[in-house]
């Protein structure tokens, strides 16, 4: 496998998440919010996309693993690590990566529900257009994209690429010696 045509550049995503921020910042005026990132993809929307909020923002992660290392979600989630702290009384906006079938976000949305936050959304960098099999409402969407299997800013192809700055499609064959994306 090897990285393939760029989807999205690094300028765009940059310039996207300033304008997700500022709405963001614009929605939570005089609000308690608390960012909640899903580890390990959201680690770099989380850091840019925070940096765009002008509040007094506070950050949490979690991790979650779907089973296997398969391109495919199976559905069935496991927490990694949970929260620090509780969550109830509190705005809290889960930061996302990438939906794609939804199902993560789903398990997550009913895990923290019950936790009974304030208000509970989700902003995610990447929507998979039309892939969803569970309906999710996710109130700041970064990017429409095709269903192709996607990899750089945080998202992985068995435990690599997740540090490239733009997010480009994983192509079948193998990879150039020096790594540069195809086609550019
Ligand atoms: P969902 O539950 O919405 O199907 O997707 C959950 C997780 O699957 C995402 O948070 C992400 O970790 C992984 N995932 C889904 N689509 C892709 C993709 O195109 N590329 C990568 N690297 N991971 C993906």
């Amino acid at each position: 496998m090897r990285i393939g045509r760029v989807l999205v550049s690094a300028k765009q995503i940059e310039a996207r998440l300033a304008e997700m921020g500022a709405q963001i910042t614009a929605d939570y005026q005089g609000k308690d919010l608390l960012l909640v990132a899903v580890l390990k993809g959201a680690f770099m929307v989380m850091a840019d996309l925070s940096r765009h909020i002008a509040l007094p923002v506070d950050l949490d992660f979690m991790a979650v693993s779907s089973y296997g290392e398969a391109t495919r979600t199976s559905g069935v989630v496991r927490i990694l690590k949970d929260l620090d702290r509780e969550i109830s009384g509190r705005h809290v906006l889960i930061v996302e990566d990438i939906v794609d079938s939804g199902l993560t976000l789903q398990y997550l949305r009913r895990n923290l529900e019950v936790r009974r936050p304030a208000s509970l959304e989700i902003a995610t960098l990447l929507l998979k257009s039309g892939l969803q099999v569970v309906p999710v409402s996710v109130r700041y969407v970064g990017f429409e994209i095709p269903p192709d299997f996607v990899i750089g800013y945080g998202l992985d192809y068995v435990g690599q690429y997740r540090n490239l700055p733009y997010v480009a499609v994983m192509e079948e064959g193998e990879e150039p010696a020096d790594g540069t994306p195809a086609g550019s």
